[in-house]
């Protein structure tokens, strides 16, 4: 089957009796067995970081789809690095490689003016390109319930977007894990989280949208503050995965 064709329905029929108790581990196996194709973007934020070790426990061994939209932060490209580094059977792959601010694929300011039009050209566009390109029948993602009020309802297994036939799934092993268990985990296995991530940045994006989140706030708070948005466009709207 070329990744132009359909997937199968029978890919699709069984979804196994997952709980909120359910261990990780078991849905990215479960992931790998039922998807061998799956794939994994990331930004390699704190649950990014988890996430991509438990996959490789659980014998992932596919590509880790990294899209530089040209306004990382230094510590999350070096933080990409350190993780290419320490898992070197995974295949790190980034998207949109070389982009600066002022490469002219948007207007100078556009993340001011509209960033919603920002973020479709430097970091949805080129995704949605590579996966149609590859045609991958779900996505290992590392969204967790707690992240925001508007992820509350993120379940295991969800089906995406119609992309050329097939119906894509996003898995999302750590959807029911906390904040508190995330950095438990990261800490117990030395995991290289971005150092911002302690300086209140708990989630990272692009430097001109990303501030510290300030106590009470829920962990994505930082992310495009005061611009009325809360996603990039990836998981929700009209381009999501
Ligand atoms: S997060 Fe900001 S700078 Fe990054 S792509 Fe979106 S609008 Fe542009």
């Amino acid at each position: 089957m070329t990744a132009l064709e359909p997937r199968p329905a029978a890919a699709f029929i069984s979804l196994p009796s997952f709980g909120p108790a359910t261990d990780p581990l078991d849905v990215i196996g479960w992931a790998l067995r039922t998807h061998p194709d799956v794939t994994m973007p990331s930004a390699f934020n704190l649950n990014g970081v988890v996430l991509l070790d438990l996959a490789a426990k659980a014998g992932y061994g596919g590509e880790v789809v990294f899209v530089d939209t040209g306004y990382h932060f230094p510590e999350t490209l070096a933080t990409r690095e350190r993780l290419a580094a320490r898992y070197p059977e995974l295949t790190f792959v980034t998207l949109n490689a070389g982009a600066s601010p002022d490469d002219g694929q948007t207007p100078g300011n556009l993340y001011a003016a509209d960033p919603d039009a920002c973020c479709a050209v430097r970091k949805v566009a080129p995704l949605q390109r590579y996966l149609k390109e590859k045609g991958p029948s779900a996505l290992l993602n590392a969204r967790s319930r707690d992240q925001a009020s508007t992820r509350t309802d993120i379940p295991f297994v969800e089906d995406g977007s119609v992309d050329k036939g097939g119906t894509r799934r996003k898995i999302n092993p750590l959807a029911y894990w906390t904040r508190d268990m995330l950095e438990a985990y990261a800490a117990e296995h030395g995991l290289p989280v971005n150092p911002l991530y302690f300086d209140g940045f708990l989630s990272i994006g692009c430097w001109p949208c990303t501030r510290a989140v300030r106590p009470g706030e829920d962990a994505r708070a930082g992310r495009w503050a005061g611009k009325g948005k809360t996603e990039c466009g990836l998981w929700e709207g009209d381009g999501k995965l």
